[in-house]
């Protein structure tokens, strides 16, 4: 049988200023992400914030990934990798991001809009935020992954949203992804059950069309079936004695 990893003190302290790495790097994106600016700089800042700090982008090389951020425009789904695209008013991005300090992973994503959006879109990235933030809520020892994922499920389907149900969270920490998958879709009170000490990455990705993916020809690029927008929003927690910490 698997196990969740449990990490000492220590490592907990890694994964804490990797965490806050992660969550800066997100923030200087965010800022940075306006019309005509490109998701290659995107990706060229983020990457020397991180290594300024003392560590290392977390995608970057992993399973061949080229980039220090996935970044993913409107159609694109998860996995988009940044290059000459240039943002424009009403694009909706999500960027995805990794962080490596002493050996152990972070992971964390947020999705934006570059200016206004149609109500509608705006439904959908409020309820991926809401979806991941109820999910986390669920988080203390002994929490089985399908409270969370019915969680997220239960959240996004009242408001005729559907999770992607082939992309799915995970635990973390000495790899980017181990053991469990945590799933968007599920059944509260079944799955693995969740010791204090470990990591997750809980990472609602939601659809306002189809639920299932197809992959482009760049062998990365993760859309829906019939390419309707979606939202992604992920944070990496840490499972406390008295419930959860959000380390992103
Ligand atoms: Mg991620
Ligand atoms: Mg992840």
């Amino acid at each position: 049988m698997p196990r969740c990893q449990i990490f000492t003190a220590d490592e907990i302290a890694s994964l804490r200023k990797g965490g806050k790495i992660l969550h800066g790097a997100l923030e200087l994106t965010t800022s940075l992400a306006k019309p005509g600016v490109t998701t290659a700089e995107l990706d060229r800042r983020a990457e020397e914030y991180i290594r300024d700090l003392g560590a290392e982008p977390g995608f970057k090389g992993y399973r061949g990934f080229p980039a220090t951020l996935c970044t993913s425009i409107n159609e694109e789904t998860v996995h988009g990798i940044p290059g000459g695209r240039v943002l424009r008013e009403g694009d909706l991005l999500s960027i995805d991001c990794g962080v490596l300090l002493d050996d152990l992973y972070t992971d964390a994503c947020i999705t934006l809009s570059i200016g206004p959006i149609p109500p509608k879109t705006q439904e959908l990235v409020d309820i991926t935020a809401e979806a991941l933030a109820r999910a986390i809520e669920r988080v203390r020892p002994g929490v089985r992954v399908g409270d969370i994922s019915s969680m997220i499920q239960k959240t996004v389907e009242a408001k005729g949203f559907s999770a992607v149900r082939a992309l799915t969270g995970h635990g973390l920490g000495r790899d980017l992804h181990q053991f469990p998958d945590i799933p968007n879709v599920g059944e509260a009170g079944t799955g693995p059950h969740l010791p204090a000490g470990t990591i997750i990455a809980i990472e609602p990705i939601i659809s306002s069309g189809s639920d299932a993916i197809r992959e482009s020809d760049d062998g990365w690029t993760i859309y829906v079936q019939d390419r309707a927008l979606t939202a992604h929003f992920e944070h990496t927690v840490l499972v406390t004695p008295e419930g959860y910490e959000i380390l992103t």
